[in-house]
């Protein structure tokens, strides 16, 4: 694990003060889990930089010794060594300890000043998220430049990692940048190696103090930060904000941001409930039903008798689990099952439905894979009525928030137009027994359409 952090403020060695390390010595400190190194690569009168190396030993790791619990062949085969992860977080603040606290005995008054800084982390973890990534710092004034890793540079077709190497400049205090670095490390890689209690939020008011309270993902750090602990991230949301009782924990993804300002949202589970009560449909199907968004309202229909969740991605199950399914009433938990799957393969799970939604799940797969979930969902799980939405790309110039050019998720593999849409569905139909009518949801642009596209497919009856 590396961390570089350089400066271009002269004279450049002057962060030797700062950091209370020396730009002609090579450091090493021993933590709990491995060996932390500090030396400087490059320490001139224009510019130097400051490295942190991180060695864990893997097999420490494994075994227990450094934190891990995990039993399994996992255990040894894991990114730890390599990723930015709570084990850098944590070597930052004891290798930079007095730094961080923006003390400086010879040169206060350059710890107070704002200096050009870049910090530079290789192999950053963001599960995929680019936006995410951008979320956490750009509104802080980091300018980030970032580089999504390829999963193995030998194998282009393997696609991308959900790694990221990540360069992130800035005029900031350096013991700003040190707490900052020390937060969202941890938060990005979404785990933390010990064990998390209270006194994880003492740590987090203090080093989120000055900017936390008014980050606009305040409520995902804090969250993330405290390992997902509801409890501990209530109070702690609640001391950031000076409240007593925080009653609900967003956690909107860059893309329900972008959307936010027509409720997209929530136009799109209205239109597709209404479609679904028009059919008669009894028995519902959610294919990459995510947190459960759309389960939440079907339940709250008593014509939907039997209602099914499917997601490829356990966390997003276990969100449903946790905010769906745990909230019904014992007498309605029966109504709700989920269960884990992917749409590429052949599941007989999924077939006898009356209906399929597949809302806003298909550009999230790769193109090559489109064929093969057609002939999951039209082939073989056959519902009378699939209901399929995703993004006209055509209305992203309508969103301020988006930059030219870009999809409005970054782990949306394509976005089409009206006619790319029309063309796949009109497509199935020759394929398969289907036949589709198309829908728009949200506002109607007379140019760019809307912000939503959706096909409904009919079941043909022999
Ligand atoms: N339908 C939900 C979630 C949309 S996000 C909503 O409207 O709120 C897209 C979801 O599709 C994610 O939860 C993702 O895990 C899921 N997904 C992507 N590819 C999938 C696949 N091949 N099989 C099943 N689910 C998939």
């Amino acid at each position: 694990m590396l961390l570089t952090i350089s400066t271009t403020h002269q004279p450049a060695t002057d962060l030797g003060y700062l950091l209370f390390k020396h730009p002609d010595k090579c450091q090493a400190f021993d933590l709990s889990f491995g060996t932390a190194q500090v030396f400087y690569p490059e320490a001139s009168d224009t510019r130097c930089t400051v490295a942190l190396v991180l060695d864990i030993n893997p097999v420490d790791l494994a075994r227990g010794k450094a934190g891990s619990n995990r039993q399994t062949l996992a255990a040894y085969v894991s990114d730890r060594p390599y990723a930015a992860s709570s084990f850098l977080s944590v070597a930052i603040s004891q290798v930079f300890r007095t730094a961080m606290t923006g003390r400086c005995e010879h040169r206060q008054d350059l710890a107070d000043t704002p200096i050009p800084l870049i910090a530079k982390i290789p192999v950053l973890p963001s599960r995929g998220r680019e936006g995410f990534l951008r979320g956490l710092f750009e509104p802080l004034g980091y300018q980030v430049d970032v580089c999504r890793l390829a999963l193995d540079e030998q194998f282009p077709d393997w696609g991308n990692s959900s790694y990221f190497d990540v360069e992130l400049t800035h005029t900031i205090k350096l013991c700003d940048l040190l707490s900052h670095l020390h937060v969202m490390i941890p938060v990005l890689d979404d785990d933390k190696h010990y064990y998390v209690n209270e006194d994880e939020i003492q740590k987090l008011l203090r080093h989120g103090e000055g900017w936390l309270a008014t980050h606009p993902l305040k409520a995902e750090i804090t969250s993330r930060y405290l390992k997902r602990q509801r409890g501990l991230t209530r109070d702690a949301l609640a001391q950031i904000a000076g409240e007593e009782v925080v009653a609900q924990i967003p956690q909107e993804t860059p893309e329900e941001i972008i959307e936010k300002p027509i409720s997209l949202n929530q136009q799109r589970m209205e239109t597709v409930i209404a479609a679904l009560k028009t059919s008669g449909a009894q028995k519902i199907v959610d294919l990459g039903c995510g947190e459960g968004k759309l389960l939440k309202l079907l339940l709250k229909e008593p014509t939907f008798s039997e209602i099914l969740g499917m997601d490829v991605t356990y966390r997003s199950l276990e969100s449903a689990q946790e905010r769906v399914l745990d909230r019904l009433p014992t007498h309605q938990q029966g109504r709700l099952k989920l269960i884990q799957g992917s749409l590429t393969y052949r599941d007989a799970r999924i077939a006898g439905y009356d209906a399929a939604t597949v809302i806003e799940v298909i550009e999230h797969m790769d193109l090559n894979r489109l064929r093969a979930f057609e002939r999951v969902l039209f082939e073989f799980a056959q519902p009378k009525l699939a209901i399929v939405t995703t993004p006209n790309i055509e209305y992203n110039v309508k969103f301020e928030q988006l930059p030219a050019g870009k999809l409005r998720h970054p782990d949306h593999r394509f976005e089409w137009t009206r006619s790319e849409f029309q063309n796949w569905a009109r497509e199935i139909c020759s394929n398969y027994k289907y036949g589709v009518e198309f829908g728009s949801i949200g506002e109607i642009d007379p140019k760019v359409g809307s912000p939503t596209q959706m096909a409904i497919f009919t079941l043909k009856m022999e």
